[in-house]
């Protein structure tokens, strides 16, 4: 056992910016979604490098994701394709509408979603894809928009991995899908405690967005509240849902997105740092972006290769032995009861995701960690795996 503090799988990282933005906000007499919110858009927009795209303040990337495939227009009948290896989130926002989820198999390198299995799932019935840039690594956008524009279909990529990933220097959201959805989750490369951006350059998609993220109103109530005429009047155009970003939530966000080049600069070197210190072990060391391009470094994920005869779940329980917190991104969907049993799913259709979920962990990779806690980690997986 070790004689030092357990080190956390995933830590947020919030400053006094961050924490005196919160109390400024409860103390304007402002708290739900209002000038904050706003501001956070705009600003999002122009971190994007793009003042005129659409930025969507939501109260989860689930919420963005759902709110993105009900504006395309996915229904009951409808199939939508994506990777098995993902969180449900991906996939349940398919369900919400009605629609049903055909999963496909991973590329074993990247362990993103393979373009070659999404086109061969293709059926008369298929709408939509939602590549995920899995830990950070840029899914091959060329590929699936290239099969979305031969098939008519729609894109929705889940971008909760990507911030700032990029794509041939271009960042992801700002690619020629549909729509993009980012995390702000607790454990993601900026955080607003829950909280999530739907991205897009079509109007007509963000102009229903915008008015099903709150209810299916016309009219915001920061747009009626702040009016300079009477505005108590709205009306209900569809049966929406409650899906906005709060104006506390958004405090965070605002500060968070002005450190992302740092925490960006942070992540990087530790994952250099664990690249350098893992090289001559029995370990296959996480797929890096092409030269000149961002990996956000969201997750570092390891996989033991077949010669080392420890078993993963045993590496994690040393890990945690050593005081150190690991995790598995993920139990993939094609194993959970719900996917398993409704599409009759099995691990050899999905044999890339199913070898590397029996082989992989995630080891601790967040700004927070001090360049101790990197040596620390190092010299746990070195004893294990050495
Ligand atoms: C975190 C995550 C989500 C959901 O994000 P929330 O903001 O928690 O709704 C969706 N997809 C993937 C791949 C994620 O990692």
């Amino acid at each position: 056992m070790s004689d030092l503090p357990f080190l956390p799988f995933a830590l947020p990282e919030i400053g006094e910016d961050e924490i005196n933005e919160v109390v400024d906000t409860l103390r304007s007499g402002w708290v739900t979604t209002g000038p904050k919110a706003k501001r956070f858009e705009q600003e999002f927009a122009a971190f994007l490098g793009e003042p005129q795209i659409e930025c969507i303040a939501v109260n989860s990337a689930t919420a963005g994701l759902h709110l993105a495939l009900e504006a395309c227009g996915i229904g009951p009948g409808d199939e939508v394709i994506t990777t098995t290896h993902t969180f449900t989130a991906t996939a349940e926002v398919v369900r919400y509408l009605g629609a049903d989820v055909v999963l496909v198999d991973i590329d074993p390198t990247t362990l993103n979603i393979d373009p070659k299995l999404v086109e061969a799932a293709i059926t008369p019935r298929t709408k939509c894809i939602i590549p995920v840039h899995y830990s950070g690594l840029a899914v091959d956008m060329i590929a699936i928009l290239d099969i979305a524009r031969k098939h008519g279909l729609r894109v929705v990529e889940d971008a909760a991995h990507a911030l700032p990933t990029t794509l041939e220097k271009e960042l992801i959201g700002t690619l020629g899908s549909d729509a993009t959805v980012f995390s702000f989750y607790a454990n993601k490369t900026m955080t607003t405690g829950e909280g999530g951006m739907l991205v897009t350059r079509n109007a007509e998609l963000a102009k229903r967005a915008r008015v099903m993220r709150l209810h299916g109103m016309n009219r915001d109530a920061f747009d009626r509240f702040t009016a300079k005429t009477p505005s108590w009047y709205y009306e209900i155009v569809a049966p929406g849902f409650k899906y906005n970003m709060t104006d506390i939530a958004a405090a965070l966000g605002i500060h968070q997105l002005k450190r992302l080049p740092a925490f960006q600069a942070r992540r990087e070197a530790i994952a250099q740092a664990y690249n350098a210190a893992f090289v001559d072990l029995p370990l296959i060391l996480p797929p890096e972006a092409p030269d000149g391009d961002v990996h956000s470094w969201h997750l570092y994920v390891l996989r033991l290769s077949d010669e080392l005869e420890i078993e993963r779940d045993v590496f994690i329980e040393r890990m945690y032995a050593a005081g150190i917190g690991c995790s598995v991104h993920y139990i993939p969907l094609h194993l959970h009861p719900y996917w398993r049993e409704r599409y009759e799913l099995g691990p050899e259709q999905f044999p890339h995701s199913q070898k590397a979920f029996e082989r992989m962990l995630s080891i601790p990779l967040y700004t927070a960690m001090t360049d101790a806690d990197v040596q620390r980690v190092i010299a746990a997986v070195r004893a294990i795996a050495g």
